[in-house]
């Protein structure tokens, strides 16, 4: 019973797999908020999250978005549309793992309505698409494609655990000498990692400190 229930999953996953294009790509959730996070905190954002995500982090949030095959498939004009339609300049495009789909012709269709294009991604493949703002945020479940080191305008790494500041440091000197540097504490590891962060980024200024600041302020 329960190998035949996986069976149909991994059958729709095909199926949905070959649907999938430039064109045409699984969307888990559209909004308008404001972004919670990093260099762009503060600001009204209309945050596109593709469905898909290859990556399995154990503390990941958005764990419904991992099955691509669980979204429907919307044009990226559509997505464009309902970014227009909120009165927002700046369309965030996040997942799941936006960069295992081909993001040329969704970036050139924001881009086309005036809206700035940032991604977030954990750069595990070559990004695709003209994007104005780059956020990357590796992950330790799955070893970043080297390309995104020169790409990032911003590294944003998740602290989980004490060890992971020398991680950080490890990407800190593979990115591009621009690159904006943030530390955030993992949400549910927030009250011990932060006083360590606090700490750490005043030993060491090129960091700043990132919380998602959306959550304090309950909105998605
Ligand atoms: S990369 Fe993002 S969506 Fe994918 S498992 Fe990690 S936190 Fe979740």
């Amino acid at each position: 019973m329960k190998s035949s229930h996986v069976g149909r999953i991994m059958n729709r996953m095909v199926e949905v797999k070959d649907k999938i294009s430039a064109e045409v790509l699984p969307l888990m959730e559209d909004f308008y908020t404001i972004q919670g996070e990093g260099f762009y905190q503060g600001y009204a954002a209309y945050f596109i999250r593709l469905g898909g995500c290859d990556v399995g982090c154990v503390w990941c949030d958005v764990k419904d978005s991992w099955d691509a095959s669980a979204h429907p498939l919307f044009h990226v004009e559509t997505m464009t549309a309902r970014a227009v339609a909120s009165g927002g300049r700046i369309a965030v495009v996040t997942g799941g793992e936006p960069v295992m789909y081909d993001l040329s012709l969704l970036t050139k269709s924001l881009q086309n309505a005036g809206l700035r294009t940032h991604i977030e991604t954990s750069g595990v493949y070559p990004i695709s698409g003209s994007w104005d703002w780059i956020c990357f945020s590796p992950k330790k479940f799955k070893t970043p494609h080297p390309s995104v080191f020169d790409q990032a305008d911003e590294l944003k790494i998740i602290i989980y655990h004490k060890t992971d500041f020398a991680w950080a440091e490890e990407f800190a000197a593979k990115v591009k000498s621009t690159c904006h540097l943030f530390l955030q504490p993992e949400w549910s590891k927030e009250k011990e990692m932060l006083p360590l962060i606090i700490d750490y980024v005043k030993s060491n200024p090129k960091w700043q400190v990132s919380l998602q600041v959306h959550k304090y302020m309950n909105i998605p």
